[in-house]
């Protein structure tokens, strides 16, 4: 057995992918399709989901092959895009409707008027969770209103996530969710064994569509022989962030992960505690093993990597996101130029969506280089809020580790260093994702008696940036960031 593969879909917002991993975490391949995005009207998000099952299929067969066939599997672990909801017919396994992408904005109305009657305090103590459009809650119920399919399909109406609908589709008819998908739903109570009844009514959504909550890792079945000319056991689910955080080994409470992509997601393991944030982080459920939960306590901030876009696409500024490094390092300091990249307005912990972005300080003396610098730095100030709430709510950062597409840029991250006052840490892989959900499919198996020992087995190499700056000198940032916040909050 120890000599077989671990194969992995990551299912994401904008590709489906395979991936092979060895038992000692070596990625071994890797094919890639992408997933049309369909924009029907402003602020709606669809997916097709036959398009991601047939996509997801044609991956993982070609992996498959290249492994030398499916007995050369040991387990699959599936990693997805959270809170999209999948609406299919239990009789035939198609779906009843376009899925409803987390992107999408089309309940905030239904949101706004939740809020209105008071629900919020009661939702957000039960599930962790804000009143919001992107949990999948209101997108089932908008999906029952106006889907005509959906109510013709009665009793044989299924709801899932995309995990869900995978392994629906992988082993022809098993309708579970995995308890880290399951509490992004809004209708499972962080600290109850399933869906919660009252939440359940409050969004109206039949809990009978709901599939069963299981654990991250344990035997789930198997798919269908005709799929890969043999069954292989499917060991491992979670969604993307909360896998990002098992791939980057952050198992201890206290061990903080942040995915600098687009936006940056940073999660940090609360151990048993069931988490309650009085700064607008979210309470999320981490894992579930032998049904013992692991929770986390998760904030975004929607501006990160599309900053650099920005820059590049918008402003002209650069001409590649890999130029930024050696820009910043061009002069010598910031020349006081500030940037607040709300060009989205800003999420946790501020949570305005109102507030418009700002550059401060400009001079004649101010150059590109400048610019740049203080756009990076806008980076690590953001985080440094979110580690402020963090440590109000009681989870403050131990150490921090990065993966995305941002975390290849070393200036930007011995300045989180600096300014976090903490050491950062780079994985040699950055697909923690996917290492996330090789690790649970692997305890699933039996290949590896715990997260741990698979997260010591699996891991690569680590980076380590150090914090270097002097105190006066952060401390000198730190004051010109929260001035200009400040002015930005007050408008
Ligand atoms: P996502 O998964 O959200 O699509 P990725 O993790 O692929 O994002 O990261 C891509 C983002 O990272 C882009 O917004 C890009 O501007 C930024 N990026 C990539 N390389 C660098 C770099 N060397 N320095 C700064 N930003 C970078």
């Amino acid at each position: 057995m120890s000599d077989r593969l671990i194969l992995v879909l990551d299912e994401g917002t904008t590709s489906t992918r395979a991936m092979l991993y060895a038992p000692d975490g070596r990625r071994l391949g890797m094919t890639q399709a992408e997933l049309t995005q369909y924009y029907p009207q402003p602020g709606w998000v669809e997916h097709d989901a036959a398009e991601i099952w047939d996509r997801t299929l044609a991956c993982a067969r070609q992996q498959v092959e290249q492994a030398g066939g499916a007995d050369r599997i040991a387990a699959i672990g599936i990693t997805n895009q959270r809170e999209t909801v999948v609406a299919w017919d239990k009789r035939t396994g198609a779906p009843l409707a376009r899925a409803i992408v987390w992107q999408d904005r089309r309940t905030a109305q239904q949101c706004a008027a939740l809020k209105e009657a008071g629900h919020e305090p009661a939702v957000q103590r039960r599930t962790g969770l804000v009143i919001d459009p992107y949990f999948s809650a209101t997108k089932m119920r908008w999906l029952l209103d106006h889907e005509p399919a959906l109510a013709e399909a009665g009793d044989a109406l299924a709801f899932g996530t995309v995990e869900s609908w995978l392994v629906w589709k992988l082993t022809g008819g098993l309708h579970i969710s995995d308890a880290s998908n399951a509490s992004r739903t809004q209708l499972m109570a962080l600290n109850g064994e399933g869906w919660d009844q009252g939440l359940c009514d409050l969004f109206g959504v039949p809990p009978r569509a709901l599939p069963e909550i299981s654990d991250n890792a344990g035997a789930f079945g198997e798919t269908r022989a005709e799929w890969f000319g043999r069954p292989i056991p499917i060991r491992g689910l979670a969604g993307d962030q909360q896998a990002a955080t098992i791939g980057q080994g952050c198992l201890t409470p206290g061990d903080a992960k942040a995915t600098l992509g687009t936006g940056a997601f940073v999660l940090a393991n609360r151990g048993s505690t069931v988490p309650v944030s009085q700064h607008r982080l979210l309470g999320t459920l981490l894992y579930r093993l032998s049904g013992e939960r692991t929770y986390a306590l998760e904030g975004s901030v929607f501006v990160a990597g599309s900053l650099i876009q920005w820059l590049r696409d918008r402003l002209g500024l650069i001409a590649s996101a890999g130029e930024t490094e050696a820009l910043a390092r061009s002069v010598p300091d910031n020349g006081g130029v500030m940037m607040l990249p709300a060009l989205a307005g800003l999420g946790a912990p501020h949570w305005r969506p109102d507030a418009t972005g700002t550059i401060s300080g400009l001079t004649q003396g101010t150059g590109r280089a400048h610019i740049v610098r203080a756009a990076l730095e806008s980076l690590s100030h953001q985080l440094c809020d979110l580690a402020g709430a963090f440590a109000a709510d009681g989870a403050a950062w131990r150490m921090l580790r990065i993966d995305g597409g941002m975390s290849a840029n070393d200036w930007i991250a011995q300045d989180m260093a600096d300014m976090l006052d903490l050491a950062v840490d780079r994985p040699a892989d950055v697909e923690t994702t996917a290492k996330g959900a090789a690790m649970l499919a692997a305890l699933g198996c039996g290949l590896y008696p715990s997260l741990a020992a698979a997260g010591d087995a699996m891991g690569a190499g680590l980076t380590r940036f150090t914090p270097t700056l002097p105190t006066e000198r952060r401390a000198e940032r730190l004051a010109q960031w929260d001035a200009l916040l400040g002015q930005a909050l007050r408008r």
